[in-house]
């Protein structure tokens, strides 16, 4: 019989449960009620008692290890917090968010405790009649375009779940009592002195967005006028990610760039970049612009559930089954007409702009 246990920890507050953590608690309820296993939630936080509060419709056992040396990610503590927690729970199997937090302890934790881990786990599904289950994990292979089941007899089986593939957990709030896990604390070499994080404003990455916006190499070519209009291009997109609050992603000619004196868009880094040597980053919806939709980029766009995208070129990659809808329009009119369009919405209803409201401007300008 299996038993399940999920770690979780707190965000910045030192108590709330990080949405990543949430996500891991949604997978580990829905393996336990299919394979009738026990389930215990392990959580690493400064309190516990909020977490304990959101997590109590859960049913499951709550561990903590608690106290102020958990505040803050580092590689010692954690570790020791998860080790801790696996050991009290002496669970078969163990299910964590794939936080950097995280992914950062987990495989030396499965490595003290005897156990096998497997990451970037997308799907868990039970196999098997009453009494002989067997779990198996997905995950994908090489850029996203092989998917793999795995299975192990190996355990505890240590699982890193991928962001986005759960929804949240959100249960009734309640009463539960946690079981706190003291443990010595190691020697500690690393001090946490603070964080340091770009700006609101400059931060373009944003992974919990609902909308993604591509910019593709187009933005900077030459235009109709023959002209290029590579600072406009720059005030049309970053004007867009603010009132729309959405992530920014690019292609790699775009972010490549600069190299040979073309212009570029300063705030786009590597990191921004999107398809098979980029990232696979998982949003509602997603908007190319003036990006040609090649195989290579396209593939990032994987988990993006619903695609739009504005190309000049008729016979660009996204009208061939790539996209959901294509304008064929110039993008720097298209996103000045959406974004005088948002800015208007949002004066008159004083609300924050959902991906749904630039839909909706976008099926104005091109209809
Ligand atoms: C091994 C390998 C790995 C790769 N990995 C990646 C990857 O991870 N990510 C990635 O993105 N690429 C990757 N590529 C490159 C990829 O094949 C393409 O070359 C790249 O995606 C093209 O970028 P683009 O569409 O922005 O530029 P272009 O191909 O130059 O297309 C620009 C588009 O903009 C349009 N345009 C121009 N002006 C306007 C306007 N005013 N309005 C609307 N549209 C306009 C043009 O019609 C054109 O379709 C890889 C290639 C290889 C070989």
């Amino acid at each position: 019989m299996e038993s399940i246990l999920i770690l979780t920890y707190a965000d910045e507050t030192g108590s709330a449960l990080t949405k990543a953590s949430l996500e891991a608690v949604t997978a580990g309820m829905e393996l336990a009620g299919r394979l009738g296993a026990s389930l215990t939630i392990g959580i690493v936080a400064v309190d516990p008692a909020a977490a304990a509060v959101a997590l109590a419709s859960t049913g499951a056992r709550l561990l903590a290890v608690c106290g102020e040396a958990f505040s803050q990610a580092r590689y010692a503590t954690d570790a020791a917090a998860c080790e801790a927690l696996c050991r009290a729970a002496g669970a078969s199997i163990v299910l964590a968010p794939g936080s950097a937090r995280f992914t950062r302890v987990a495989a030396s934790v499965a490595y003290r405790v005897g156990g096998f881990i497997d990451t970037h786990i997308t799907s868990l599904k039970v196999t098997g009649t009453s009494g002989v289950e067997s779990v198996e994990a997905g995950r994908w292979f090489y850029r996203q375009r092989v998917e793999a089941v795995l299975a192990r007899d190996a355990r505890p089986w240590f699982m890193l779940l991928d962001a986005g593939t759960h929804a949240p957990f959100a249960g009734e709030s309640g009463t539960a009592s946690v079981e706190e896990i003291r443990l010595q604390l190691p020697v500690l070499r690393t001090t946490v002195t603070g964080l340091r994080a770009p700006e609101h404003g400059a931060q373009t990455i944003r992974p919990d967005a609902k909308l993604l916006l591509v910019a593709g190499a187009g933005w900077t070519k030459k235009q109709s006028d023959g002209q290029m209009h590579a600072s406009e291009a720059g005030e049309l997109i970053l004007g867009f990610l603010r009132i729309a609050d959405a992530s920014l992603g690019s292609s790699k000619s775009l972010v490549d760039q600069g190299g040979d004196g073309q212009p570029v868009l300063p705030f786009l880094t590597h990191l921004n970049q999107v398809g098979q040597t980029g990232s696979t980053p998982r949003h509602l919806k997603g908007l190319s612009t003036c990006c040609h939709g090649e195989e290579p980029h396209v593939v990032g766009w994987r988990f993006i559930a619903e695609r739009r995208a504005i190309s000049l070129d008729p016979n660009c990659g996204w009208t061939r089954g790539k996209a959901d809808v294509v304008y064929i329009a110039d993008a720097f009119a298209v996103m000045a007409k959406l974004n005088a369009l948002l800015e208007r919405a949002k004066a008159e209803e004083g609300r924050t702009l959902m991906a749904s409201d630039a839909e909706a401007s976008l099926a104005v300008v091109c209809p």
